[in-house]
């Protein structure tokens, strides 16, 4: 085993997975303490939080998933939150020597005790998606790798996307106006995605020996973000 564990998230294995991969990057963001320019929306993390604040009161209250959720099957529970936190939510493949963590935003049990793993997103469905979607399956598949490992059988995944619902039907309907304010609402489409765990140790291996190089590996050939930089650090001598 290599000496020093390196402790990767299931999405950012998934950028490994994409076609567009570049390794100096990846390098880079592997060894790096921290990045510029990362910002996040914070609205964001209010939407999915309010989501899942949602699905598990009609979940509590009805002892099962709303209608628009029955293409997932049955569901008869959740995880709870503490579960799904990063600081415990990991598995150390030991082969490799990498941690891979995660933060899964929901993960359902249904009646027969397997879990269904489910990220949300908050946007309209296109297919313009599927260019993310290698990250998108990878950052699943590694979350159903670690609850495997973990003790935890696995039988499906899928991305809830919950588009804003902002036609005139909804913008002019008058429960909608509220005397502080408006209401929007948000409309559920579920993607199946496909199981396959087998997919996930030769990332971790790959994620291991990129991270081992000593020095950064070349970058792609006429990427323009990296002409971009050049020019900056250009600038600021
Ligand atoms: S080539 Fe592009 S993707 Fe690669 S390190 Fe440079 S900026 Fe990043």
């Amino acid at each position: 085993m290599t000496s020093e564990p390196l402790r990767i998230s299931a999405k950012t294995l998934g950028e490994l997975a994409m076609p567009t991969f570049c390794q100096r990057c990846q390098w880079i963001k592997l060894h790096a303490d921290s990045l510029p320019f990362q910002g996040f929306p914070s609205i964001f993390s209010s939407i999915d939080s309010y989501t899942k604040k949602v699905i598990h009161h009609l979940i509590e209250t009805h002892g099962q998933a709303p209608d628009w959720l029955s293409p997932l099957g049955p569901v008869s529970g959740f995880l709870s939150g503490s579960d799904l936190h990063h600081s415990r939510y990991k598995f150390l493949h030991a082969e490799s020597n990498v941690l891979l963590t995660g933060a899964p935003d929901d993960i359902f049990i249904t009646p027969n005790g397997t879990h269904l793993v489910i990220d949300y997103k908050t946007a309209k469905f296109t297919a313009n998606q599927d260019k993310l979607s290698p990250i998108y399956r990878t950052q699943l598949n590694g979350y159903a790798y670690i609850a495997e490992q973990t003790g935890r059988p696995v039988s499906g995944l899928a991305l809830v996307y919950f588009e804003p619902q902002t036609d005139e039907e909804h913008f002019s309907h008058k429960p909608n106006h509220r005397e502080s304010g408006f209401a929007m609402g948000f409309s559920a489409h579920i993607l199946p995605v496909e199981l396959n765990l087998a997919s996930i140790p030769p990332l971790l291996r790959q994620a291991r020996e990129l991270y081992d190089q000593p020095a950064a590996p070349a970058g792609r050939e006429g990427c323009k973000d990296c002409q971009a930089i050049q020019e900056l650090l250009r600038l600021n001598t």
